[in-house]
């Protein structure tokens, strides 16, 4: 399917969905056509409203309701010049004849618009356990303006809320919830929260979750939710029981693709409709985007699905592009997988594969973490960054990251999110020029750094040591006495770097050496000494920091 620009006006395009995708794929159809007949077909009041930020109205961040209608139906209507149906359903496709069944969900009414080109943006629906109890009135989940107005008038009259679910979402609505002066409990499946992210990071949100008072309960399933007077009781597997006055459910999602199903377009394992590099799926009339989509995953191959809103708007510019300009369309390039949240005085931020995600594909890689100033540290509010980097140790090229910090971990994601787009390697990382001036960087940016790290251990000067060995082994805690004696390594011996050469002696060169800091830095130009005088000299990567 090529279409040409001159062929392509006059089109008739329907597009069902009209929030991140739907929307994106109207406004870019109409820059490129003026004689295009484009409708968006809408199931729910509302287009193109801020779904990310419902939670922040819900904790009394965002203030005004208005805010999150980024645009009314109308006034989508008037500036794009579209035919916009809101409270209508598409119900069914016949792609021989090139039709869509729609619903007024008003009035029941159905009728058959025929298309040109059919642009499928349906979203994904909140994943609801099928439970007992799951139905109470106070059981919510969050997608739309609606579920945040029921919430928002529930928690007026609650002071307890159970989240279900340690995701982004949820997440951010304990967050959120907690700032609103509620108690919070947060019940993940999960031995972890925020599955994507690798265990040893993940820990620190739970710290700053608890240390905000969110009542944490990890490897729990849920089993029923019972009504227990003016409150609820959720009971869990393991015989635990937790009162809350509201609970929001946010395990997940799951795409909105029965309508594609039904078409017999093709879909992926998980049920999302596949596409091609220009967002078209099996049936090249038909296109996809946003959360009910998987696109091509560039950098492991096969599929993936990613439900956020940047690649559902950029999908569905793509889809509108391709009806357009043909092969002159740029190609969704396919997704990386980065995402970013905030839990207080944590952000966590991914891109790319996690060790997680390495191991269950089989594929090999090497990891690095260290920890590194944000900005100088000489200069007021530096705070410290956990970086951590996986690459492929056939070809040295970049395979995912990750961070905890506060600020500025957005940046060194996003930094590395580019690099891995544009395939660099570990050694790449080391030179990249990147911003400095004492209240904003370092001289050796912590990029810079993960990568000296990285290639340190590639090229054998650094050889790792992810925990803290068993005892009996031979530790060396390097730090200073005073650090060493507050937060004590079990089994280990303290030699303080800077008296390390004089004291040689101490050490038993016939055994190997485990060499520990507070962050992962000092113990390994405690290594590089030890190994060139002779030691089979390891360094604890993250030091103490990350292993105790
Ligand atoms: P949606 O935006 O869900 O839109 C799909 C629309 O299609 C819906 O309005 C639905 O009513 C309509 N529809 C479905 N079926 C039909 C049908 N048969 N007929 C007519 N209409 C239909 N992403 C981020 O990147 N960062 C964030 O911080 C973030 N925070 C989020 C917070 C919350 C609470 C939620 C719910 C999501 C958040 N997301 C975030 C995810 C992001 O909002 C989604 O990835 C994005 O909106 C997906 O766009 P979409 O167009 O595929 O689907």
């Amino acid at each position: 399917m090529n279409p040409s620009e001159s062929s392509a006006e006059g089109l008739r395009i329907l597009i069902v969905g009209g929030v991140a995708g739907g929307a994106s794929a109207a406004a870019r159809a109409r820059r490129l056509s003026e004689s295009a007949h484009i409708t968006v077909i809408e199931r729910g009041p509302d287009v193109s409203f801020a779904n990310c930020g419902l939670p922040y109205y819900i904790g009394g961040d965002i203030t005004q309701r208005d805010d999150l209608a980024v645009q009314t139906p109308t006034s989508l209507s008037q500036l794009l010049n579209l035919e916009v149906l809101t409270n209508t359903e598409a119900t069914s496709i016949n792609p021989l004849e090139k039709t869509l069944l729609i619903k007024n969900l008003a009035t029941g009414e159905t009728t058959t618009r025929h298309y040109d080109k059919l642009v499928l943006a349906p979203g994904a629906s909140p994943i609801q356990p099928n439970l007992p109890g799951i139905d109470l009135p106070r059981v919510h989940t969050l997608r739309t303006l609606q579920d945040m107005d029921h919430i928002d008038q529930d928690l007026d009259c609650v002071a307890s809320v159970l989240v279900l679910g340690g995701g982004f979402i949820g997440l951010e609505m304990a967050e959120q919830l907690q700032h609103r002066g509620l108690d919070v409990s947060l019940v993940e499946r999960n031995p972890q929260l925020l599955p994507p992210l690798d265990s040893e990071l993940s820990r620190d949100l739970a710290v700053a979750l608890h240390e905000k008072g969110v009542d944490l309960h990890f490897s729990e399933n849920m089993t029923s939710i019972k009504a227990d007077g003016s409150t609820m009781k959720a009971h869990f597997q393991s015989g635990l029981e937790l009162e809350a006055d509201l609970v929001i459910l946010s395990v997940g999602v799951k795409p909105d693709s029965h309508l594609a199903l039904e078409a017999g377009l093709e879909l992926g394992e998980r049920g999302h409709i596949r596409v091609n590099e220009f967002q078209q799926t099996s049936d090249p009339a038909i296109y996809a985007a946003g959360d009910a989509v998987e696109t091509h995953d560039s950098i492991l191959g096969g599929y993936r699905p990613l439900p956020l809103g940047g690649p559902a708007n950029r999908q569905g510019r793509t889809a509108a592009d391709h009806i357009f300009r043909g092969e002159k369309a740029l190609p969704y390039p396919g997704s990386i997988g980065t995402a970013i949240v905030r839990v207080f005085d944590q952000v966590a931020a991914i891109t790319g594969s996690s060790e997680r995600d390495l191991i269950k594909r089989s594929t090999p890689y090497k990891t690095v973490t260290i920890n590194a100033a944000s900005h100088a540290d000489y200069y007021p509010g530096a705070e410290i960054i956990k970086l951590k980097l996986l690459w492929s140790p056939d070809d040295s090229r970049l395979l995912g990251a990750q961070a905890i910090g506060l600020e500025g971990v957005d940046k060194r994601i996003d930094v590395l999110a580019t690099a891995l787009r544009a395939r660099m390697t570990i050694d790449d990382l080391c030179h990249l020029e990147l911003c400095y001036a004492p209240p904003f960087g370092s001289a050796k940016d912590p990029v810079n750094l993960a990568g000296f790290a990285a290639c340190n251990l590639r090229d054998g000067l650094l050889k790792p040591f992810y925990a803290v060995p068993e005892t009996p082994a031979q530790i060396i805690d390097v730090r200073p006495v005073a650090k060493s004696q507050s937060q004590p390594v079990p089994g280990a011996k303290n030699i303080p770097l800077p008296e390390l050469r004089s004291r040689l002696g101490e050490v038993d060169p016939d055994q190997p050496v485990f060499t520990i800091c507070q962050m992962g830095k000092t113990s390994y130009f405690a290594a590089r000494i030890l190994q060139q005088h002779g030691y089979d000299a390891h360094s604890i990567i993250g030091g103490v920091n990350v292993n105790l």
